[in-house]
């Protein structure tokens, strides 16, 4: 490492929470429940809006071939669209939006926690010690990282994050993403530390001049390649 990091930024998925509780916890909770979302707040503006917004891909859907279930605007017809898009792990914006708005209820009733790897939790402790800033790069929403981390189970970490950042800058695997978010968090990339777990991501991070390490929280360790391997945030200064 040609500097110690004076800052770090963190895939979310994977690398500071486990991929289980994104695909075993949250996604199952929007989807059991977006028909009683729907139902109660399905006229509110900012969810009507939302639902257009649904109706819109439905017919790109139709146009392209694809057979959706037939379009109904009900609680029961949209939610059928929107199990058979969670289906494809579609990540369009109001699908987005909407499993977005159910979460925020989970987590303000306490129904949901989020889960984020204790070695993450100390760390996050160690580099807000040190004055040195801690970011997030996530494909979730800004809004959703913000909800996740104000809910886990050690409490509320929003105060030691800086910034959060999501595909408004760029995709994950395109070195110019990280050279906008450098630029936003005020700091040379050469400073910047990026942490993952996916290579793809690592090699555009490192094409803009990051800092990288990737993470493995998996049994079987990856080989050895470009990027820095680690286990745990206990490894990082
Ligand atoms: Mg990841």
């Amino acid at each position: 490492m040609s500097q110690a990091p004076g800052a770090f930024l963190l895939d979310v998925e994977g690398t500071t929470t486990p991929i289980d509780f994104v695909y075993r916890v949250l996604f199952p909770y929007a989807r059991d429940r977006f028909h009683d979302f729907l139902a109660r707040s399905g006229g509110d503006g900012e969810v009507a809006s939302e639902v257009r917004g649904l109706s819109e891909e439905h017919r790109r859907d139709v146009a392209a071939g694809l057979q959706p279930p037939a379009w109904e605007d009900t609680p029961e017809g949209i939610t059928a669209y929107a199990h058979w898009l969670m289906d494809r792990d579609r990540k369009t914006t109001a699908l987005k939006a909407l499993q977005g708005r159910i979460w925020e209820i989970g987590f303000t009733a306490r129904e949901l926690q989020a889960s984020v790897y204790d070695d993450v939790v100390r760390a996050l402790a160690r580099w807000q010690a040190a004055a040195r800033p801690a970011a997030i790069y996530s494909s979730g929403s800004v809004r959703a990282q913000q909800l996740l981390f104000a809910h886990t189970q050690a409490g509320d970490l929003t105060p030691r994050l800086s910034a959060y950042f999501d595909t408004t800058s760029g995709f994950k695997t395109e070195a110019d993403s990280y050279r906008r978010i450098a630029e936003a968090m005020g700091l040379a990339t050469g400073t910047i530390l990026f942490v993952s777990d996916v290579g793809a991501e690592l090699d555009a991070a490192l094409a803009a001049g990051l800092q990288t390490a990737l993470c493995s929280r998996s049994d079987t360790l990856p080989l050895a390649g470009t990027h820095r391997l680690i286990t745990s945030f206990d490894q990082l200064p």
